[in-house]
């Protein structure tokens, strides 16, 4: 395989085409860019993303959106 690769999966939630660089793991936090779910790798291959449960973004300690 050549270096340099995206991988192209679907928004769970949206059905969205999101591109992934190849060095995301299992369990990689991202952000749906159509319909900002939150979410996680749950397989690399193939790559398939889940949303992540309310309750797990509700206890995290570092919360992409705490503003102060
Ligand atoms: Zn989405």
């Amino acid at each position: 395989m050549l270096a340099m690769s995206l991988e192209t999966t679907k928004c769970p939630v949206c059905g969205r085409k999101l591109a992934l660089q190849e060095y995301v793991t299992h369990g990689t936090r991202l952000v749906c860019t159509d319909c900002e779910s939150n979410l996680y790798v749950e397989a690399r291959r193939p790559l398939r993303l889940k949303l992540v449960p309310e309750e797990a973004t509700y206890n995290a300690n570092d919360r992409p959106e705490s503003y102060g």
